[in-house]
């Protein structure tokens, strides 16, 4: 089978053209993925095709909502509970003039990015160990991104206190979810407000790559968040607001 064709395939339907030595970037990705993955509990999905579709596909479907301005080489994203990467790395890949931060609390798993950072041979990527609720509150994180993402990291309203603090006025952040979402949104409301942020939009994914149901939630920053949040942590998750 060719390298990463599943990927190309999906990418091309967003309108996005992978080039050789991107899908070769990714197939490697995969790899080491699946080996690091015998030793550090990165991904419960390790088939050949479906890590392509629902890692990193999955990923670049954000594009969907933010492209001009990825493009641009001051352009700053950082994701929030990354994990082995995603969708921060497939990301980068695919727009490698981007400055990305990846966030994550486990050392061990940051570990993993170091390594595939290395490996890849990307640039303007940091990684930084740590919780979101102390984070966000250094003055060189604190309201600093052009846009915020996180995948399978929270509920929507922990989300958005864990998020919106590192949005720039003007920014956005975008959750990745699926399944029914309604309810979440409407309890996340009022997070949003005290965060300083506006729901924007609720955009379906419509690929038929993914059989599940797969939305973007796009919450634009418009004031300054407020230095009480986010909370201590863990509060974010035991009393969301
Ligand atoms: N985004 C990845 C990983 C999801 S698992 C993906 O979609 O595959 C959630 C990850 O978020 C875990 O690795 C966990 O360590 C991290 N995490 C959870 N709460 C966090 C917090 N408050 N700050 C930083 N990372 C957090």
């Amino acid at each position: 089978m060719a390298t990463m064709e599943k990927l190309k395939a999906g990418a091309v339907k967003l309108g996005l053209e992978l080039n050789p030595e991107q899908l070769e970037q990714f197939d490697i990705y995969y790899q080491e993925l699946l080996d690091w993955n015998k030793r550090i509990n990165l991904t419960a999905i390790t088939d050949y095709e479906d890590v392509q579709i629902k890692h990193f596909l999955d990923s670049l479907t954000v594009t969907l909502v933010w492209r001009q301005s990825i493009t641009n080489t001051d352009f700053r994203l950082i994701d929030v509970g990354t994990g082995a990467g995603i969708p921060g790395i497939p990301l980068k890949i695919a727009f490698p003039d981007i400055k990305l931060v990846l966030l994550e609390a486990t050392a061990k798993k940051a570990t993993f990015l170091h390594h595939i950072d290395h490996k890849l041979g990307l640039d303007n990527v940091e990684i930084l160990v740590g919780r979101a609720e102390d984070v966000a509150h250094l003055s060189q994180y604190r309201e600093r991104f052009d846009l915020v993402l996180s995948r399978a990291v929270a509920p929507l309203p922990t989300l958005v206190e864990l998020a919106l603090p590192f949005c720039n006025i003007g920014g956005s952040f975008i959750a990745q979810k699926k399944g029914a979402i309604d309810l979440e949104i409407m309890r996340a409301n009022k997070a949003i407000g005290l965060l300083g942020g506006n729901l924007r939009e609720v955009k379906r994914v419509d690929l038929t790559e993914f059989t599940d149901e797969r939305r973007l939630v796009i919450i634009d920053k418009i004031s300054p968040t407020s230095l009480q949040y986010p909370r201590r942590s863990g509060m974010p998750s035991k009393r969301p607001l």
